[in-house]
């Protein structure tokens, strides 16, 4: 009688599964949380200054910049979680995920919405990678920060007070604040040289920057993509390559970080895998055929509901 009851439910649910489950529309757990359904990198009230008077979050991102020492100690204890069982891996991945949807989260995003972004904010800086810092111990200007208010607000404040040299100088050009032309310049440039921008929040829903990363010296991208422990959302899109324009030269695979891109020899044309695309859009940014296009991820009907 039970079960008979538990079955007409199920079959009910399937039947007219929107009435009893109501389906949400398949943006990211973000664009749910703090977009209001809308992408929630777009949503200015995320980069707003009134979000900075939290103390919380101005301790956060002190603390962040700080201690490159306790990152260095994150990437010891990624090569530990590999060897780890199968069943202790999944329970630490869900845990130390959740917890950096919290603080320090982060979504692939390709140029187009970098551009959207820049619509809106008031100023931009460059500064030197936190993750190359740590990865490579030396500056790479590859990290703009995004503020609503003059000449960085009161991030660009918040980051001067801290004692880190490599942020802010004597050795290095410190925090530069630059026009949004010129952040968009080096921003196409960077995806010239096959790296993908990113956004991030310093305290969730407070985004605070935009990076330009690679899967070998960035700590997210390799802790999300070689160690399956995810601190970043792919983008909102997902990548396409129209066989009739596609020649098979294979210049998008060179670039895809994500190995996300196969090549047919049989029919010399490249395709990609949907289940692996992050969206970032580089290897559209490469191919001289036009070939490669992004589409909404909400519309395929494989990665609609892969972050
Ligand atoms: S770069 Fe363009 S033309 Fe070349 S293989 Fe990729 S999709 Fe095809
Ligand atoms: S296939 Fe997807 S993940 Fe790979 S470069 Fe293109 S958009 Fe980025």
């Amino acid at each position: 009688m039970v079960f008979a009851a538990f079955l007409a439910f199920e079959t009910k649910k399937l039947l007219v599964g929107e009435a009893v489950t109501p389906l949400k529309r398949k943006m990211c757990e973000f664009c749910h949380k703090h977009g209001e359904g809308r992408k929630w990198y777009l949503e200015a009230n995320n980069y707003s200054e009134d979000l900075l008077s939290d103390l919380r979050r101005r301790k956060f991102i002190m603390d962040f910049f700080k201690r490159p020492e306790s990152a260095r100690r994150g990437i010891r204890r990624l090569n530990d979680l590999d060897r780890a069982p199968g069943f202790v891996r999944r329970a630490i991945i869900r845990r130390v995920s959740n917890k950096m949807k919290k603080v320090h989260f982060g979504q692939v995003v390709p140029i187009e919405e970098v551009e959207r972004i820049f619509e809106f904010v008031t100023s931009v800086a460059r500064f030197a990678c936190f993750c190359r810092h740590v990865t490579l111990g030396s500056e790479h200007r590859y990290c703009f920060g995004v503020s609503m208010a003059p000449n960085g607000g009161e991030l660009a404040r918040i980051v001067r007070e801290i004692d880190v040299a490599y942020l802010t100088g004597p050795q290095t050009a410190g925090i530069e604040q630059i026009s949004k032309e010129e952040a968009l310049s080096f921003m196409r440039e960077h995806e010239r040289e096959g790296l993908c921008h990113t956004v991030w929040t310093f305290v969730a829903p407070f985004i605070g920057g935009i990076c330009n990363c690679d899967r070998s010296d960035c700590l997210a991208m390799r802790t999300t993509v070689t160690h399956g422990l995810p601190v970043m959302f792919r983008a909102e899109y997902v990548a396409s390559i129209d066989p009739e324009l596609c020649t098979g030269c294979r210049e998008c695979m060179r670039v895809c970080q994500f190995g996300a891109i196969g090549y047919s020899a049989a029919l010399d044309k490249s395709f990609i895998d949907p289940r692996q695309c992050y969206g970032c859009g580089i290897c559209r940014s490469v191919c001289s055929k036009e070939a490669i296009s992004l589409n909404e991820r909400s519309t395929d009907s494989v990665a609609s509901s892969i972050w």
